[in-house]
């Protein structure tokens, strides 16, 4: 059974062919700027080099149809027909409160998708053109769609309802959503897995921290709280996103600055962060570059992400009462191993203890980094949001 796995932005196309008989990848790649000068697709066939088509797209539409002509290409393609494709998954990033799993797209599905473009305005409409495409492509094969809030719909009420006005609530549907659901879900399960445990008998925190960060408490499976909220700007800083800050910075701003609340959000969104605080970059290599020689302002952004993201981590073990496992994933959780050591430094006295000898630079891979016979399992998990897409299509599809 072949599955493509589709993550649309506005600009840009991912995809993923997987064989779902033995879960292996057979192609995949990008398709960048469209809609804009220079678009291209650079696709990779497993075990051939990459292969960079340079292409007017102006819209998804032409996008799709780039990557199935890729798909079938003679030499650099994995299928000789489409109708090898079973079934196609989308990554959606917001369903409200409308889903907490993954479902079948249908009309009906789609129009509650739109209903949710208010809530998440950059993201889910470059979603749905992606699904508007492939059904214009292939309106036979069957599609699914994943959704990035799904997972974090199993948080308790107290976890998600804001102090503010609860009418607000229930008018427009303010409440703390989370994202980066797949991720989460897929390194929880994981880290179970490779602890040979269930994951139900386990209180797991794990870290996602790429250009966009969120932790998330996992308590016997289920999220049971996030960092992120009604939107993906607030929780532990990141790259150029401010994470948690007085809301009342924002009216304070706006009068010291003369600006206007966009400006505000966009500063908020584009301008904070690591980039914010270091002037330097929203890149942790920079960032780490320049602490080296002797950039104050880089230090101060490392610091104030590592103390984040440690006094989160305690913050979840009180929520969930206990911690067995730490899990770091994405981009720095993944790498950046001097600071999954200073993060975890001063965390003793819960049982966190990371083996230097173990900490090292591993990416792609997974590996336990905690001391020997320490009571929590620090570890480090590569995360496949991807897998979990091709695995909850086939399993719709089956
Ligand atoms: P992601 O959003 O998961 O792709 O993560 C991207 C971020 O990972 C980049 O912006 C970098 O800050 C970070 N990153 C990638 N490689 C390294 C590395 N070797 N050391 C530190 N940070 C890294």
């Amino acid at each position: 059974m072949k599955v493509l796995v589709i993550n649309c932005g506005s600009s840009s196309l991912k995809y993923q062919l997987f064989d779902m008989n033995n879960e292996e990848v057979l192609s995949k790649g990008l398709v960048e700027r469209i809609g804009i000068e220079g678009s291209r697709i650079n696709h990779y066939k497993t075990g051939m080099d990459k292969i960079v088509i340079e292409r007017d797209i102006p819209d998804h539409t032409a996008g799709i149809k780039l990557v199935l002509d890729a798909l079938l290409h003679p030499e650099h393609g994995s299928l000789k027909s489409l109708n090898e494709l079973s079934a196609i998954g989308h990554r959606v990033v917001h369903a409200g409160e409308k889903f907490a799993f993954s479902v079948k797209l249908t009309e009906e599905v789609i129009n509650a998708l739109r209903e949710c473009v208010p809530l998440a305005p950059l993201h889910n409409p470059a979603n749905i053109m992606g699904i508007e495409a492939v059904t214009k492509a292939l309106p036979d094969i069957p599609q699914v769609g994943v959704f990035d809030t799904a997972f974090h719909q199993t948080m308790p009420k107290h976890a998600y309802i804001y102090g503010i006005p609860y009418e607000y609530y229930e008018k427009h549907g303010i409440r703390r959503y989370g994202f980066h659901g797949t991720s989460h879900f897929y390194v929880a399960n994981r880290a179970a897995e490779i602890l040979g445990k269930p994951v139900e008998s386990l209180k797991i925190v794990t870290c996602h921290l790429g250009n966009g960060s969120s932790i998330t408490a996992v308590k016997e499976g289920k999220s049971v709280d996030t960092t992120m909220g009604f939107t993906p700007l607030p929780g532990v800083l990141m790259g150029t996103r401010c994470g948690d800050i007085d809301p009342a910075i924002i009216p304070f701003l706006a009068k010291a600055e003369g600006k206007d609340v966009s400006e505000i959000d966009n500063i908020l969104n584009k301008k904070s962060g690591i980039q914010g605080i270091s002037g330097v970059s929203s890149d942790m290599r920079d960032i780490e570059e320049a602490m080296d020689k002797g950039n104050e302002r880089a230090k101060l952004a490392y610091e104030v992400l590592a103390y984040g993201i440690r006094k989160q981590i305690g913050t979840y073990a009180a929520a969930m009462g206990g911690i067995d496992a730490l899990v770091f994933t994405a981009g720095i959780g993944e790498n950046d191993f001097g600071l999954r050591a200073h993060i975890c430094a001063g965390l003793e006295f819960m049982g966190i203890s990371v083996d230097p000898g173990k900490n090292d630079n591993m990416r792609g891979k997974e590996k336990i980094i905690s001391q020997d016979g320490a009571k929590v399992a620090v570890m480090v998990v590569p995360t496949n949001e991807e897998l979990v897409i091709a695995r909850d299509t086939k399993r719709l599809y089956s």
